[in-house]
């Protein structure tokens, strides 16, 4: 029988084996979902959000188990995994108790002759391609507004978090969540293109979100457009995080350090390019490289510890070419550099100062613990050299004044700007990308109408 084998990263050992679905489990899983889509659609709302409270509750509950299990698949430091789970309930929290308010129906005024509102109803069975890097809290931003909306969905997680997989449709369900309304596939990865673009083509399925790569996020938004199907795709982002003459440099440098070394900088978000002004960029990288040099590497387990192993051997490998080439290409390395020698695969807190575009850590994305540094002659060219990329997730702007800090957004594309602040998620505002991003948007009223058919009364 194939298997799906986890490894622990912090050692590189075997963790345990989940067996992969065959044709018929698969096709057994896309029954339940659209049997459940049928029953789950008229659960009254206040019923669905009591049981959005429930979910809440049950994560908490589960919190030290959960956590220690996505540290043992992807390595994440433990107490970034305990606050993933945090932030998954407040996310339940805040569906619940919005979730009447999100689905009421919305009067429009027309004039006096006809009576027009819109409705929010659910679509059914979404496909749900996950990666591996939140491997709780990308599944439940998903999650938790499309089953509010009353779809059900089919999740395809990625192969070195099947135990947090399948330990998400066991939460649910302890919630009380009913059978079927989210189901995981456990796919064998040489069958993966080939058996998402057959869901996706199913008439039963109404619409796929992914949150991965951009190859990926291709494939699977082309599969959507042949089958004529909503989509979101939320895929790579290379943040600039740009520090603007008058801005407050230690907390800048201070905050940099959180922006760029997050989960062992395995973030979609992650600040990777440092955009600097020239006045400030010397005070810069000295607070900078002083806080790199204080991160504590190693094992996730330990509290202490700030700088988890990356995810697998084989990113490791990749982001250890985008430096090297970086250096032949006329980077320069100022710390760190290579993959820790020993057991598990750590690579060093590496930062590099570079002149622009032109090398792979600007130009690409760097999904590890690799920051590059370039200095900016004005505000222009700082937005000029954060725009230099194909990508558009978020954006930092560190500046006194706030208008400045806008006047420099203004002229460049992404989905977020934080202002003095690093960029994250939060339930209450939209969250994608624009660009090479992806589209559509997660979380906010407008993560949930992503999967809603708008529907238009007009009564004369
Ligand atoms: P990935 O290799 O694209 O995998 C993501 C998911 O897509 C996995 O479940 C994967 O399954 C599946 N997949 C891969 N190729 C596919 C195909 N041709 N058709 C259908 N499904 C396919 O990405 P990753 O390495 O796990 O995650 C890192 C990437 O995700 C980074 O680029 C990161 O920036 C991005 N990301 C974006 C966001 C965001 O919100 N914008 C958040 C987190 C991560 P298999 O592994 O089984 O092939």
């Amino acid at each position: 029988m194939t298997v799906i084998e986890t490894f622990d990263p912090a050692t590189g050992k075997p963790l345990t084996t989940h067996p992969v679905m065959d044709d018929a489990a698969i096709e057994a899983a896309v029954v339940e979902v659209a049997d459940a889509a049928l029953s789950w659609a008229n659960v009254p709302v206040a019923q669905r959000s009591s049981l959005l409270l429930r979910v809440a509750d049950t994560l908490e509950a589960q919190r030290e188990a959960l956590a220690a299990l996505m540290t043992s698949e992807m390595g994440k430091p433990l107490r970034e995994a305990r606050g993933e789970v945090d932030k998954s309930a407040t996310t339940a929290r805040w569906y619940a108790e919005n979730l009447d308010r999100l689905l009421a129906p919305q009067q429009v005024d027309v004039g006096g002759a006809a009576n027009a509102w819109v409705t929010r109803e659910p679509v059914g069975p979404v496909l749900a391609v996950m990666p591996w890097n939140f491997p709780l809290w990308q599944v439940m931003r998903f999650v938790l507004p499309a089953l509010g909306a009353g779809n059900t969905v089919l999740l395809k997680h990625s192969p070195n978090v099947t135990g947090s997989a399948l330990a998400i449709e066991s939460l649910l369900l302890d919630a009380g969540v009913p059978q079927g309304v989210l189901r995981v596939l456990v796919v064998d990865e040489a069958r993966v293109p080939e058996v998402t673009e057959r869901l996706i083509d199913d008439p039963r399925i109404a619409g796929v979100t992914l949150t991965g790569s951009n190859r990926a996020g291709a494939a699977v938004g082309a599969a959507a457009g042949r089958a004529v199907k909503p989509s979101v795709l939320e895929l790579g982002g290379s943040d600039a995080f740009v520090v603007l003459a008058d801005a407050d440099v230690a907390a800048a440098a201070e905050a940099a350090v959180r922006a760029r070394f997050h989960n062992s900088g395995q973030s979609c978000v992650c600040a990777k390019r440092f955009v600097v002004a020239a006045e400030v960029a010397d005070a810069f990288l000295d607070r900078f490289l002083l806080g790199v040099a204080k991160l504590r590497v190693g094992d996730p387990t330990d509290e202490a510890v700030d700088v988890g192993p990356m995810a697998r051997d084989d990113l490791r490998t990749a982001i250890q070419r985008q430096v090297d080439e970086s250096v032949a290409a006329g980077a320069r390395l100022v710390a760190g550099g290579a993959a820790v020698e020993g057991e598990g695969w750590f690579f060093e807190p590496t930062v590099l100062t570079v002149d622009g575009p032109g090398v792979p850590v600007f130009d690409e994305e760097t999904f590890g613990p690799v920051a590059a540094v370039v200095v900016a002659t004005d505000d222009d060219d700082a937005a000029r050299l954060a725009g230099a990329t194909a990508y558009g997730l978020g954006l930092s702007v560190w500046s006194a004044s706030t208008e400045r800090a806008v006047a420099l957004a203004a002229k460049v594309t992404t989905g977020a700007v934080f202002i003095n602040s690093v960029v994250a998620s939060d339930v209450r505002v939209p969250f994608g990308g624009t660009k090479q991003s992806g589209y559509g948007r997660e979380l906010s009223a407008e993560g949930m109408y992503a999967f809603m058919n708008q529907r238009t009364y007009w009564a004369a």
